[in-house]
């Protein structure tokens, strides 16, 4: 069945990106709430059809690592899209200052099913691998969500910015003076997988501003210096990593594509066959990470108040 607007009783905001806004939804005729992007692009009645044509083959991602499709539509310029709702956020809210290593071992492997499921069955390479598109929900499952299916789409976004952090690997940030299509393979997803890996692990992007005073610094980084690494010692008194974690994220993060691991050596390694036969509490881990969220934000709001009596 098909989406429309009159059927959605729109509700809070929940988060906001480079191309747009995420609400959340109730879809009265079914009482499903939903999450409903909007992007606003700037085209014609037949490209926008096109889209939601494209973007029709989501219906058939149905894995228990990918957000469920529930439909698109388009209003003037804008495009909806209607997804699960995911009711505690997306990764990079929740991991704080770095998640326990059985928990990161956890998300990761949920996020290589994935994506081994969107390449294997859909052909779809996802382009877009990053912790704010790894969706939590309070049951302990992690999915993903916003991968390119629509060519059309992406064609249409407006890359104004590469942003502030970049996950492209660096054959990509390389080859986007020449045709990046070409340069595109699912080992590009990859080398994102191991950053975000690295940046959950350690709660900070890995290529931190500190260091890397700007964005051409942080490319040339990618490029040109050696790839991060899990700390085997951990810092201020945090344990370190296992040796079978941090190998498997230098299977990541190695730079050349073609020797960098592929989803079946990444699922085969004993990082993620040992989290297969261990219990892990993802339920109380999530609802730990809420809490502590729930507190960073009180304190934010504390601080921004005092700052306001005290007249700045
Ligand atoms: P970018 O624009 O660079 O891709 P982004 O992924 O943060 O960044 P959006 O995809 O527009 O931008 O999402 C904005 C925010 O909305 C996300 O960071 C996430 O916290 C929240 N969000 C997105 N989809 C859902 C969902 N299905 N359920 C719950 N929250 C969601
Ligand atoms: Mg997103």
């Amino acid at each position: 069945f098909a989406i429309n607007m009159n059927q959605l009783q729109l509700e809070d905001e929940l988060g906001r990106g480079a191309y747009g806004t995420v609400k959340k939804v109730l879809h009265k005729p079914t009482n499903v709430a939903m999450a409903m992007k909007e992007i606003r692009l700037e085209l014609d009645e037949t490209k926008l059809n096109a889209i939601i044509m494209e973007l029709d083959i989501l219906h058939r991602a149905s894995h228990p690592s990918i957000v469920e499709f529930y439909g698109a539509f388009f209003i003037e310029s804008c495009v909806y899209y209607c997804m699960e709702y995911m009711d505690a956020g997306s990764l990079d809210k929740l991991y704080g200052a770095g998640v326990p290593e059985h928990v990161l071992a956890r998300i990761v492997g949920s996020m290589v099913r994935g994506l081994k499921f969107l390449k294997d069955e859909l052909q779809i390479i996802h382009r877009d691998v990053k912790p704010t598109n790894v969706l939590v929900n309070r049951k302990g499952e992690i999915k993903l969500c916003d991968f390119g299916v629509s060519g059309q789409l992406e064609k249409s976004l407006a890359k104004t910015n590469i942003g502030c952090q970049s996950y492209m690997a660096p054959e990509r940030i390389k080859g986007e003076s020449q045709n990046s299509l070409t340069t595109y393979t699912v080992s590009s997803d990859v080398w994102s997988l191991g950053l975000a890996t690295l940046e959950i692990a350690l709660g900070r992007y890995p290529y931190p501003p500190e260091t890397y005073s700007n964005v051409f610094a942080q490319l040339t980084a990618i490029v040109h210096g050696d790839p991060p690494e899990l700390p085997e010692v951990g810092e201020d008194g945090k344990p370190g990593y296992s040796s079978e974690a941090r190998q498997w994220v230098a299977g990541c993060l190695v730079k050349r594509p073609e020797e960098r691991w592929s989803y079946k050596e990444l699922l085969d390694h004993s990082f993620l066959v040992n989290d297969a036969h261990r219990d892990v509490d993802m339920r109380g881990w999530v609802a730990h990470a809420l809490a502590w969220r729930e507190s960073d934000l009180a304190q934010q709001r504390e601080a921004a108040a005092s700052a306001e009596t005290n007249g700045h």
